[in-house]
């Protein structure tokens, strides 16, 4: 039985629709895997979105099959009020053809924030699209219609620079009307982390928890402890952990998660799929 999303397709549509415009607020669906949809001030920006089959149908025939946990909450098309979208590296649970070929079609004038080692791999990927590419390398900062991101190195596993120093995975550090959201993309930890987060005081971080496990044979990503005192250790306001609950083979339960956090005294709330959070200064 595949996990039914909290609000999905309709339900989900009228709940984004119906959620205040406060500037001093931010709204924020989890959309499954890395995918979150974030609302402030009426405007949107989506994260990370995989809201197709790509990937169990890339699988589907291999020793590595990806079998879908989480029905899909909505389809791609529909979320036709978003002018902006991130993807994180090139890994197809976030950067899915199937999802912003058809983003695309619905937005005019689609706009993509993808680190800059990544853009020649995702033109070929996307041969023929109209969205408008905003290459961003880790450290700098680069603003697109009012969101304001800052790109850190991510280590998936490893910190990938090529020859010109550019990050091939990347996080981002997102703010808007005095609000900081950190999308970590897929990392595990590394020396970077801290120093890059710490001073940005982030109100809310969004982090994978299904961590490294080799029989996998999957990159991998932070572990639930590690997720948890990241948090605390970067003085995050609340922390809402992702990445799992998609495929059977690279899930994981958020309960070392919750306990870390406890233990830490580190603010925390597990969303479920389809389901809003609203967050306002810490
Ligand atoms: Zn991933």
């Amino acid at each position: 039985m595949l996990i039914k999303p909290v609000l999905q397709n309709s339900a989900l549509l009228a709940d984004i629709m119906n959620a205040s415009n406060g500037g001093d607020r931010m709204h924020v669906w989890w959309l499954g895997q890395s995918g979150f949809l974030l609302k402030c001030g009426g405007e949107y920006l989506l994260l990370d979105p995989y809201l197709s089959d790509s990937v169990t149908k890339k699988y589907a025939k291999t020793d590595k099959p990806h079998v879908r946990m989480t029905e899909i909450v909505v389809a791609p098309e529909k979320l036709n009020m978003v002018r902006v979208v991130t993807s994180s590296h090139q890994h197809q649970d976030h950067f899915d053809e199937e999802t912003l070929n058809p983003l695309s079609k619905a937005n005019n004038g689609l706009q993509l924030v993808l680190p800059e080692a990544t853009v020649d791999a995702a033109r070929k990927r996307l041969p023929d699209t109209k969205i408008v590419f905003h290459p961003i390398n880790d450290t700098q900062t680069i603003s697109v219609e009012g969101w304001e991101f800052t790109g850190v190195a991510a280590a998936h596993p490893e910190v990938e620079r090529d020859e010109l120093g550019r990050c091939s995975f990347l996080g981002f550090i997102i703010r808007r009307n005095g609000l900081t959201i950190y999308h970590s993309g897929d990392t595990v930890w590394h020396d970077g982390l801290i120093p890059s987060l710490l001073p940005h005081q982030c109100d809310l971080m969004l982090l994978p928890i299904n961590g490294q496990k080799a029989e996998r044979r999957v990159p991998g990503n932070l572990n639930g402890t590690e997720a948890a005192a990241l948090a605390k250790a970067t003085q995050a306001g609340l922390v809402v952990p992702c990445h799992y609950e998609m495929f059977k083979f690279n899930t994981e339960s958020p309960d070392e998660f919750v306990k870390v956090c406890e233990r830490l005294d580190q603010r925390h709330h597990l969303m479920r799929c389809g389901q809003r959070l609203t967050v306002g200064k810490k």
